[in-house]
């Protein structure tokens, strides 16, 4: 037993090294890894020596010291010591992304897709296309995959890797959730996570962006959906069933419009980009049709160019648009009172067109004192966010779980020399 707990207190000790360095954005000297994780100046040594050999770091260039004593060497992460790949799941659309160890994206591939799917359809060529992108990158990334990460709209217990409701899923078993985790995780033969795609983008923002160190962050991400990802004290928050922050799918209005996931009324059926196209369909100013994913997309960029062209109805529908956002998310820092929240916009275009009136109704919504103190960044990130989202979640797992060390092992590391004390 005490082997084992000795054991487990090693992983973690080798895994706030690595983090360490991760987030130290470089190269970090063995002091400032002592500084930064609290531990003592030999486990460091110990643990980094360790990881060098496995090769999860390298040395990087010395730093001068203060004083001109002896020179520090840097130690930093060694991207080609282990690839993930992160998959985004969308209505008309799977972005794959292959990044390194670090987090850095090396490879971003689209290919189209018609949804919905049946799970068997989607798992089928979800593997299909990961096998794809991994043989256009060579044999060793393929032997060297550590993980895969999927990030998917709609209702979905990452804990369990099981999806509650997606749009992009075809209801076939009932109630019942699909284990898409698993199912991907048998065909590919690696550790597979399938998470919501706010969550992802939360984590991407925390690991790698506006986030960093920040303990509490809220980080909404407006596309064919309406998602919310939540940091609370340092740590995505993912609730009962992992199915905290759906927001989007607060009622505004029981009588409301149709929503998607089968109630009336959803903020998501009034400020999503289908949301808006569609009311400028109704008010004349777009051709009747049907709006799938690609049409959405034009007839969202065309109401936006009309709007900013000057039309006064088309300007109604995005100012609507930004109130109901702000007013949300005004309602939302005053129940968690984050340090920062971050939006993901979606198409550059339209931002001047809801920004001001979601600012404003923001401003209205939240309590005093987080009025002028709870910034808002509007962003509109491209698909590499999603890819380093994937890489933090893949990593990030494989440490829960400790399979990281089995990572490690795998390429050279002694797995005995783990269950040291690193501070014995
Ligand atoms: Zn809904």
């Amino acid at each position: 037993m005490a082997r084992l707990q000795s054991r487990q207190i090693s992983q973690l000790h080798l895994y706030q090294v690595l983090h360490s360095v991760r987030l130290g954005r470089g190269a970090l000297t063995r002091a400032e890894i002592c500084e930064i994780t609290g531990l003592s100046q030999p486990a460091v040594s110990t643990l980094t020596r360790r990881l060098l050999e496995t090769q999860a770091l390298v040395e990087a260039d010395a730093r001068p010291s203060f004083g001109g004593g002896r020179r520090e060497r840097e130690l930093a992460i060694n991207p080609d010591f282990a690839w993930v790949v992160g998959v985004k799941v969308q209505l008309h659309q799977i972005t794959l992304a292959l990044a390194d160890f670090a987090g850095g994206v090396r490879n971003v591939l689209k290919v189209r897709i018609d949804t919905p799917l049946t799970q068997a359809a989607l798992v089928r060529r979800l593997a299909r296309e990961i096998e794809a992108c991994l043989a256009t990158a060579g044999g060793q990334v393929r032997q060297r995959l550590a993980g895969v990460g999927v990030a998917v709209p709609g209702f979905v217990d990452s804990l369990r890797g099981e999806v509650h409701w997606s749009a992009v899923l075809r209801a076939t078993r009932g109630d019942r959730p699909a284990p898409l985790a698993q199912a991907l995780t048998d065909a590919l033969a690696v550790p597979v996570v399938v998470e919501n795609d706010a969550n992802m983008l939360a984590l991407a923002e925390q690991w790698f962006g506006q986030a960093a160190r920040l303990s509490n962050v809220a980080v909404v991400t407006l596309e064919q959906g309406l998602g919310l990802g939540l940091v609370f004290n340092g740590e995505l928050y993912r609730g009962h069933l992992g199915l905290a922050g759906e927001i989007g799918h607060q009622q505004i209005d029981p009588a409301g419009r149709a929503c998607r996931c089968g109630k009336q009324g959803c903020l998501e059926a009034y400020v999503t980009r289908f949301a808006v196209a569609r009311q400028g369909q109704e008010a004349g100013l777009l051709p009747d049709g049907k709006l799938d994913a690609d049409a959405i997309e034009s007839a969202y960029a065309a109401l936006a160019t009309q709007a900013l062209a000057g039309n006064a109805a088309a300007r109604h529908i995005f100012e609507t648009q930004g109130r109901l956002l702000g007013q949300w998310l005004g309602n939302m820092v005053s129940m968690i009172a984050p340090q920062l929240v971050i939006l993901d916009g979606g198409p550059a275009i339209a931002a001047p067109l809801f920004e001001p009136a979601l600012r404003e109704a923001m401003a209205q919504a939240s309590i005093l004192p987080h009025r002028s103190t709870v910034p808002l960044v509007v962003c509109h990130h491209g698909d590499e966010v999603w890819a380093r989202g994937a890489a933090a979640l893949v990593l990030q797992r494989l440490d829960e779980s400790a399979e990281i060390i089995e990572s490690v092992s795998r390429h050279g590391f002694e797995s005995e020399s783990v269950g040291r004390r690193p501070d014995a």
